[in-house]
């Protein structure tokens, strides 16, 4: 259950109560919101008094629902914002990996003359061979952040330990969550502790319900900013790399009230569907892309069968307009 407290409960009222209902104990800028497990559908009685509203839920989606909060939650992101009433679909593009200097330079700057707010490239790489580039890890925080100053964009990285939590959120705006990490309880309650957006990717054999469950250890840990990624997820299908779940995509964005964003790079793992994917995800009418982009995609050190070259990515982005136009969207 979620229980809106009056907004004139002081903290240690808030935190005496929450002892009592065994809730987690959330301040989400106007008022303290207790959260727990229980499904009963009155309220309990030591809570009377002192509460505002009550919601009681049968399964876990719970401060993420569209129960809880009818509307898209709004985050703000440097200057642009997603979800609330804006309609905005934003576009994030970039590398799978920081590699060099020159390499996100020449991203960054294709970012720029495309008006393209929000930069990716991963400085720690989750990868599934010991033996491959794992990223630069700090030194790649530090590359990217040098990006963020010189062209004024917003930079998401993903995290692959908890540790790593505080240097991403000094030298980058979101966190991002991926798919191999997406059940790590440390980075995930890190991340409620944190106040910047988190990106958190669905794992590839997660199901929608596991997925949400995920988010709301980042939303009961009290960081509201919360962003869904659908990657892909596994299926019976080899011809490629994995399969995008648009009707996921559905559910995602009927029962939660959290910005979706959609990848299909890593969900196709060839360039070659990647635009097409990208239409048919600005279509479906979420809250962001995120699209893998190299300036030289045949010597990436990671990912380099799905990333697009420059000139696809511009091809690419130019058609994304009057796709979301004709849904009543905006490409930022
Ligand atoms: C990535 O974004 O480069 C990445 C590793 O993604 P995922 O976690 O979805 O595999
Ligand atoms: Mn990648």
């Amino acid at each position: 259950m979620i229980i809106n407290l009056k907004n004139n409960i002081e903290e240690s009222k808030a935190q005496e109560l929450a002892v009592q209902a065994e809730a987690f104990c959330i301040f989400d800028g106007a008022k303290y919101v207790l959260i727990n497990s229980s499904s009963v559908k009155e309220l309990p009685q030591f809570l009377e008094g002192y509460t505002a509203e009550f919601f009681s839920f049968d399964n876990d989606l719970q401060l993420g629902s569209r129960k809880y909060l009818p509307e898209t939650r709004q985050i703000q992101i440097g200057n642009v914002q997603i979800g609330g009433g804006t309609n905005n679909t934003m576009v994030i593009g970039g590398p799978c990996s920081v590699e060099s200097e020159e390499q996100i330079k020449s991203s960054a700057s294709l970012m720029k003359e495309l008006g393209v707010n929000i930069l990716r490239a991963g400085a720690y790489k989750p990868r599934t061979s010991p033996y491959s580039f794992q990223g630069l890890g700090l030194e790649g925080l530090k590359l990217l952040a040098k990006m963020r100053d010189k062209y004024g964009l917003s930079i998401i990285t993903e995290v692959r330990d908890a540790t790593q939590v505080d240097d991403i959120i000094e030298y980058a705006d979101i966190i991002q969550i991926g798919a191999k990490s997406m059940y790590d309880h440390g980075i995930l309650k890190k991340c409620g502790k944190a106040k910047q957006p988190v990106l958190l990717k669905r794992g590839f054999g997660t199901t929608l319900q596991e997925f949400v469950q995920a988010a709301e250890f980042i939303l009961s840990g009290g960081n509201q900013n919360v962003m869904l990624c659908e990657r892909g997820i596994r299926t019976f299908e080899t011809k490629t790399r994995f399969t995008l779940d648009l009707c996921g995509v559905a559910y995602l964005k009927e029962h939660t009230n959290l910005p979706v964003v959609l990848d299909p790079s890593h969900a196709m793992g060839y360039a070659y569907g990647v635009a097409d994917l990208s239409r048919a995800c600005v279509a479906m009418g979420v809250d962001g892309l995120i699209v893998e982009v190299h300036p030289n995609p045949k010597i990436a050190k990671s990912d380099a069968s799905q990333q697009l070259n420059h000139d696809e990515f511009r091809d690419l982005l130019a058609t994304l307009h009057p796709i979301a136009n004709a849904i009543g969207r905006k490409i930022i």
